[in-house]
């Protein structure tokens, strides 16, 4: 089996591989390039020319490493030579390359062939280079194919040393390694089916590809059968969760349609069909003898918190509880106050439930009487079940909570909840074999609540995310769209705004701040940084022109807005004084809010209707609407003010897109077709491969591996007659962080 440890390599780098994630020969096989060079481009030096970008293998002569006299730079120099010629190349700001390079080795150099004017010659300036040894492996690559794979590196093991590992392990396990065919030590982990329905290429054809390619066709129709596979895995083992899931009796809630219908009469709004629908999904779930696991996703403003607000009320009919948690003390607050208004001609109890600093006790409301009580006391009423629904921060998740009948969970914009917590989340999944409904994202904590029964879960997020992206990572989940927003609400007022115009838009927000609204500001950046802590001079010119939250502050409150009071919020700062600042600007003691993208998604300022963001060419479009969707929450017109320092034609036609757009999905969409996966909000942090990613771009395959997996789970739940295929579900559950 592949599953096995690493054969004959050297224990120091079996370290360094462990680094990686790299354990076993299958892992290592499945350490993927980062990238290809194409060998087509490889010339002799003689025939190199002025002004073109090329490159050469060349064997290293001499190096040497020195700061130059007047700008004090960096400067490493080598000079290379191949059969009858001979270049320099240089390195600006890399010194340590002058120790890495060592005369003899052969390299690979791509990069823009420039003059030196002073010695009127050529050179390759700040050009990539790549290691390529006198090895069979890369000599065989270099003589046979067009295509040179290039793995990322860590420190003590290079792409070339990969490279060569790699190509061993291949050759070593069954026939040639340039394209021999499936052998029973790389057991194929996919139904024959499939691979002949998508046309795939078997596992070995498709790994000696990846590493060994000869064209850069190879390479895509076996990234094609990489991305498959990690789609239809992930499936699988969401497919697992669900299967278990359905085994666990829940906590019984029983549907009351006439108690909902009452709680709409008193609204003073009616609620959109969205929220009606999504209200009857949630009580249809609640029949079902198993615990309900739902996402409900919807934009900023369309009116999340009521439907669980009308929820909840259901679930706490028949003396059962409910668990709100948001991911800050504000929002917690926010949502404890709404509750309490929305719910007060009904007979419940509602508490507050905060990490508790020292002054600020947790407050509950009985019966519309409001009453400060020490969280002891709380605690002991919770366990009583007198308290019904228990609104807080992640101080719910503490050991010391402990419910009476938990009916029902609630986790507000799930996707703020820190890293920390979040990967706290996900190693708890590992506890999850007796109560799989754990899986869905329930805290370890509340488990103690349902020794015999598991409680329900609804999810909440405003995180617009791709279809694809969703089945995928909450493939656990059924999924609630809220995909209409309330009537009657402005539509705030996008715009692109050239530079040329920023003095208007000053005096624009002027005008707004005396009729007393309030405004947000966003800057790309913390401070303004010391260009020289760049080593790359164009990474150092690339940033010099980027707004700095600490430089805006200040250039805002002393020269442009004087009267104004200003506020400043940012990541450095302490949660502490995160939430100090946002607090201020809620309760109207601050004007203006200069901050970075930290700021709070959820909560309500009515009265802010300015959103000026700066560099807006730097976000996604997605999250860009996030920021939008901070005003427009009042009554009075909003303005969201976009401005971009990027003079490109194709950049502006991105942005534009958020003035047409009709909800943050649409512009999620366009944010994964227009700038890749990897632009996506979170996708990174799941734990995804860029090859995983890729198929996110493709709706047909992740419904295709969706359709397949639930087949396969429904006819073999645990895999048990696909070995190969249950070990890699195992393996990239364990790498993949799931909601
Ligand atoms: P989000 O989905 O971003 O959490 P909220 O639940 O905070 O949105 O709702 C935003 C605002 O819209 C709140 O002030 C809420 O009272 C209001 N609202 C919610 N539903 C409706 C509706 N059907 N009609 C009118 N206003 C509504
Ligand atoms: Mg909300």
């Amino acid at each position: 089996m592949i599953g096995i440890a690493l054969p004959t390599i050297k224990p120091q780098k079996i370290k360094l591989l462990e680094k990686l994630g790299i354990r076993t020969v299958r892992d290592l096989l499945y350490y993927f390039p980062s990238r290809y060079i194409e060998l087509g481009a490889v010339k002799p030096i003689a025939d190199l020319i002025l002004g073109e970008s090329a490159s050469v293998i060349a064997e290293v002569v001499h190096v040497k490493a020195e700061k130059t006299w007047k700008s004090r730079m960096n400067i490493a120099q080598a000079t290379l030579k191949d059969a009858d010629a001979s270049i320099q190349a240089v390195w600006f700001n890399q010194p340590y390359l002058a120790s890495m390079l060592k005369p003899g080795t052969r390299i690979l150099v791509s990069g823009k062939i420039s003059l030196r004017k002073n010695k009127n010659e050529k050179y390759f300036a700040n050009p990539t280079w790549e290691l390529v040894g006198d090895s069979e492996a890369d000599a065989h690559q270099l003589k046979t194919s067009t295509v040179l794979p290039v793995y990322s590196e860590t420190y003590g093991m290079s792409s070339l040393w990969l490279r060569w590992q790699i190509r061993r392990l291949l050759s070593a396990r069954g026939g040639s390694a340039s394209g021999g065919e499936k052998t029973p030590d790389i057991p194929e982990t996919l139904p024959e089916h499939i691979l002949k329905t998508y046309n795939l290429p078997v596992l070995r054809r498709a790994l000696v590809a990846m590493h060994t390619p000869r064209t850069l066709q190879e390479i895509e129709a076996a990234k094609k059968r990489f991305s498959f596979e990690e789609i239809f895995c992930i499936q699988l083992h969401q497919q697992q969760i669900r299967k278990k899931t359905e085994l666990v009796p829940s906590v019984a809630i029983q549907p009351r349609p006439d108690i909902i219908a009452e709680f709409t009469n008193t609204l003073p709004y009616a609620l959109t069909g969205a929220q009606k629908r999504v209200i009857s999904q949630i009580l249809a779930d609640f029949k079902k003898p198993y615990p309900m696991g739902r996402l409900l996703e919807g934009d900023v403003g369309s009116g999340k918190t009521i439907v669980a607000t009308a929820v909840s009320l259901n679930a706490v009919t028949e003396k059962a509880q409910a668990a709100f948690m948001a991911p800050t003390e504000i929002l917690a607050r926010q949502h404890f106050h709404e509750f309490i208004r929305r719910l007060e001609p009904f007979r419940v109890n509602i508490a507050l439930l905060t990490s508790g600093t020292v002054e600020k006790f947790p407050s509950k409301i009985s019966y519309k009487k409001t009453a400060d009580i020490s969280r002891t006391q709380l605690l002991k009423e919770l366990a009583a079940g007198d308290v019904h629904i228990l609104i807080g921060t992640h101080s719910l998740i503490n050991a010391s909570v402990k419910f009476k009948k938990l009916a029902l969970v609630i986790i507000d914009e799930q996707h703020r909840f820190g890293k920390e917590q979040r990967l706290k989340l996900a190693k708890e999944k590992e506890e999850v074999t007796e109560v799989p409904a754990l899986s869905f994202g329930i805290p370890k904590n509340f488990k103690k609540n349902f020794h015999t029964a598991s409680p329900h879960l609804l999810s909440m997020t405003a995180t617009p995310i791709p279809r694809t992206l969703a089945l995928t990572i909450y493939g656990n989940l059924d999924l609630s769209v809220l995909d209409e927003m309330p009537p009657g609400r402005k539509k705030v007022i996008t715009r692109i705004v050239p530079s040329r115009e920023r003095r208007e838009t000053h005096e624009f927000i002027r005008g707004q701040l005396a009729a007393g609204r309030q405004a947000f500001v966003i800057c790309p950046r913390i401070e303004k940084s010391d260009d020289t802590a760049y080593k790359n001079p164009q990474t150092a010119l690339l940033f010099s022109d980027m707004k700095a939250v600490k430089e805006e502050y200040k250039k805002l409150s002393e020269e442009v807005f004087p009267d104004a009071r200003i506020g400043m919020l940012h990541g450095k700062m302490k949660p502490e004084e995160k939430e100090g600042a946002m607090k201020k600007f809620k309760e109207g003691a601050i004007d203006i809010l200069v901050s970075t993208s930290v700021v709070e998604v959820g909560v309500d300022v009515p009265n802010a209707t300015i959103m000026m963001i700066e560099g807006g060419e730097r976000y996604g479009l997605s999250q860009l609407h996030q920021f939008r969707g901070r005003v427009g929450r009042g009554e009075h017109q909003s303005y969201c003010l976009i401005f971009t320092e990027s003079r490109s034609e194709t950049v502006r036609e991105r942005l534009k897109a958020l003035e047409s757009a009709k909800n943050g999905f649409e512009l999620a969409e366009y944010d994964l077709m227009f700038r890749g996966p990897g632009e996506l909000t979170g996708a990174r942090q799941w734990g995804m491969s860029d090859v995983g990613m890729e198929a996110l771009k493709n709706i047909k395959l992740v419904e295709f591996a969706r359709t397949e997996a639930a087949a396969l789970i429904a006819k073999d739940p645990q895999l048990a007659e696909w070995p190969a295929l249950s070990d890699r579900v195992e393996r990239l559950a364990k790498k993949i962080h799931f909601e």
